[in-house]
This record gives C-alpha cells, structure tokens and sequence, in this order.
C-alpha cells in the first residue's frame, strides 16, 4: 500500500475507489505482492532444487490459489478439502503434500487415491498406512524436533509437549515399522511454527533431520517447513530470508554429498507469501468517547479478523479517508458483541464516521480464520491483478448464512 498525493494506492489502484466499488468490509489482496514474495523466498535458497509449497490454510481463495500455481509453487494441504481446491484450481495431485493432524485413516485413504504427497505425523497411523500401502505407496514423516520456534506456545509447533509429528526419538520405532512392511520413505519433514528470525532455529533442526535421514535410504525431499517471519509493524525484526537462505543452501549441499544423492528442498511458506499482499477495509460506523478512551467502532470484528483477539497479534491501521487529518488516539474495536479490539491507542489521522479504514497483513490466516459469528455475513474477496480490482469471492448474506439451517415443525 502506497500513500500518493491522490491517496492510498493499492497495485497503482485507488484503494478508496476500490472500497466504493465492491463496499465494505472488503479483503483485498495485491497479486503483485504475493509474486513477489514468492520469487524472493525462491531466490533466496538459490544453489539447490529449492520448490515451495505455498501452506494455503493461510489464504485459500481458489484465485490465490491459482496465482501461486502459476508461479510455479506447489501445495501444502491439511485437509482434503483445501487439496481439492487445490486440485481443482490446477495443480497436479503430485505437487500437493498432504500435512493433516488427528484425522481418521479413513482420509489418509482418499489421500491415496487422490495421488497426494502423504505426510504421516503419527506411528499407530504409520503402522497402518504400512499395512496396507507397504510397498506400494510412499509416504513422508513428520518428524518433531523439539525446538521452540518464536518463543510463543500459541505459534511453535515443535517443542516437547506439541501434538505434531513423531519425536526425532523415535527415529529408531520408525525404522522398525518402515522396515516391517517394506515402506518407502521419500521425504522427511519439521515444521516447528511461526515468526522465526534466523537461519539457527531451522539449522538446529536440519541437523536432527540430517542424522535421521541416515535410517532412510530412499529419500527424494527434505521438507523444512515454515514460519519465516514477517514485518507487522514499523520496527519489527524480521526473518532475513537471504541469509537463512545462504545458510541452508550451504548446510544442504553438504549433507546432499554425505547422502550420496541431490534431494529437493522444500519450504511450506503460507505467512510469507500472503501475509503482507493483504488488507481488510472497514467503514467507520461510531466514534465514541468514553471517559478514558476514544473508541473507532468499525463494520467488522472477531468475525472476520480473528488474530489480534487470538494470538494479541499487531496490525497496523490506517485511516484511507483522512490521509493529512490530524494525529489522534483510537481504540479500533469490532461490532461483535466481545471485547473484539483490532488495535489499542493507535495514532491515526483524525477518524470521522463513515471513513475507510485498512488493516494491514490481513492476507494471511485473516479470511481463513473468519466466521459467521452474531450471524454476520463474512466479506467479499477482491484481487488486484494485472492492474483491475478482479471479485474473487462474493460477499455473504443471511440466505448464505441460513442455507444449511433446518426448520422444524412445532
Ligand atoms: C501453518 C503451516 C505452515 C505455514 O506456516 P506460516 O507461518 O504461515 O508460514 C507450514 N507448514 C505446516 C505443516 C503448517 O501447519
């Protein structure tokens, strides 16, 4: 987003036109942006067979989707339902890994029929998968390599107490059943959670997965997961992926040559790629002044941005309306019946009923989280590409929201 002397520009777009055209609240996303931060994060592991697995839970839009295909990016799925999105917007069913959680074997199975990348996270699962896929379809591990990532237990997916994966002390128990029912392994995997800085947290657990990788001769891929992190605000120390990137590439040849084989690298960026291309316009329905506090009450809520009551996440706001108003404080809050605040004593030119405010890094776990709650539709989707606002989802309404409800007699 770019502050011109016209206003607020979003891809050479005038967000505030964009804004009056689809209305409010409203996501719009920059395709350029996504773009971009897919080529950078590619680049950035230049020197081996780096692919990205774009982690689409974080936006899933079947558009956005396409975009990243396009890039030449692969899937990283949870569900079967984001895998045949993904499929249905193009992408091979071999590009597609499947990363699912708890889910019953009954899904791993139409995964395999699917012709998905299975990634089993679970030995009694893995023992099964053996017995009846042995031999016959491979699969990857997810292994848990104990490290805290982001120093946020709400975001780190790979300490000791995480329900993700099977533990790197494990290794041994895994062998066993690999070995049992004849099981190829072609890729080992970690995804250890979000906002990480530098290249150790992803060092430290490339090496648990190097020394794994000995019990597994027939390995194709190496998947690191993600959690690259991304600025939020004015300041903020952010992942300095060239140099990660520079770090690993060095790391990963050597082991390739110890392994006697080039693999793939893989990374399962989802923030990284959406977050920042991402913005949630809001209209000014109230400003009120309390006896401490001037609070801006906006046409959106929990409902639709759920991070900043969830994970006390910071999002950056600005006033589209106002550009050269005033500074003055606000106590952004949603029109849900919780304490829905987006942001607390921000500085923001002067917010006047009826403006057009932006939230920023809504492209990322924004839409994707939203929900109906006090039975208010969620927004409508827009992407700039190519340099028009494209509608890539329709806003809901209340026959939306009542469609699956039964009535009964009484
Ligand atoms: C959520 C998730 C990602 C993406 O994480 P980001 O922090 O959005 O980059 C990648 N891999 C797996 C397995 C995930 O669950």
């Amino acid at each position: 987003m770019e502050l011109t002397s016209k206003g607020y520009t979003l891809g050479g777009l005038d967000l505030l036109g964009v804004a009056k055209e689809f209305g409010s609240p409203l996501y719009v996303y920059d395709a350029n942006q996504i773009v971009a931060n897919y080529h950078q994060l590619k680049n950035a592991f230049s020197g081996v067979d780096v692919h990205l697995k774009y982690a689409c839970k974080a936006l899933t839009n079947i558009s956005i989707l396409k975009l990243l295909k396009k890039e030449g990016a692969g899937l990283d799925t949870v569900s079967l339902e984001e895998a045949r999105t993904g499929i249905k917007a193009g992408y091979e069913p071999s590009e597609i890994l499947f990363t699912p959680n708890c889910i019953c074997f009954d899904e791993i199975r139409q995964a395999v029929e699917l012709g998905l990348i299975i990634n089993i996270d679970e030995l009694s699962t893995l023992e099964r998968f053996g017995s009846e896929y042995g031999g016959k379809v491979p699969c990857c591990i997810r292994l848990n390599p104990h490290i805290m990532a982001g120093g946020n237990s709400h975001i780190s997916v790979g300490h000791i107490d995480s329900k993700f994966g099977i533990s790197i002390y494990q290794v041994p128990h895994i062998k066993r059943i690999v070995e049992n029912y004849g099981i190829k392994v072609n890729g080992l995997h970690m995804h250890t959670g979000s906002d990480i800085l530098d290249a150790d947290v992803f060092l430290r657990g490339a090496k648990l997965l190097y020394e794994a990788a000995n019990s597994f001769p027939e390995l194709e891929f190496m998947d690191f997961g993600s959690g690259f992190k991304v600025k939020y605000r004015e300041g903020d120390v952010t992942a300095d992926v060239e140099k990660i990137g520079a770090e690993i590439v060095a790391s990963f040849k050597e082991f390739c040559k110890s392994y006697g084989r080039d693999l793939q690298l893989w990374f399962e960026p989802g923030k990284f790629l959406v977050s920042n291309a991402g913005f949630l316009l809001v209209d000014v329905n109230v400003v009120k002044q309390t006896t401490s506090t001037v609070f801006a009450g906006v046409n959106s809520g929990q409902n639709h941005l759920l991070r900043p009551m969830m994970y006390g996440a910071y999002h950056h706001i600005d006033n589209l309306s106002n550009p050269t108003g005033t500074d003055r404080i606000y106590s952004i809050v949603g029109y849900i019946c919780e304490s829905d605040t987006f942001g607390f004593d921000r500085r923001l030119n002067e917010v006047r009923v009826g403006d057009i405010l932006a939230i920023h890094n809504a492209g990322a776990y924004g839409f994707s989280m939203s929900s109906n709650y006090n039975s208010r539709p969620r927004p409508a989707e827009v992407m700039i590409y190519k340099k028009k606002a494209h509608l890539i989802r329709k806003r809901e309404d209340l026959d939306y929201i009542l469609q699956n409800q039964l009535e009964l007699d009484m």
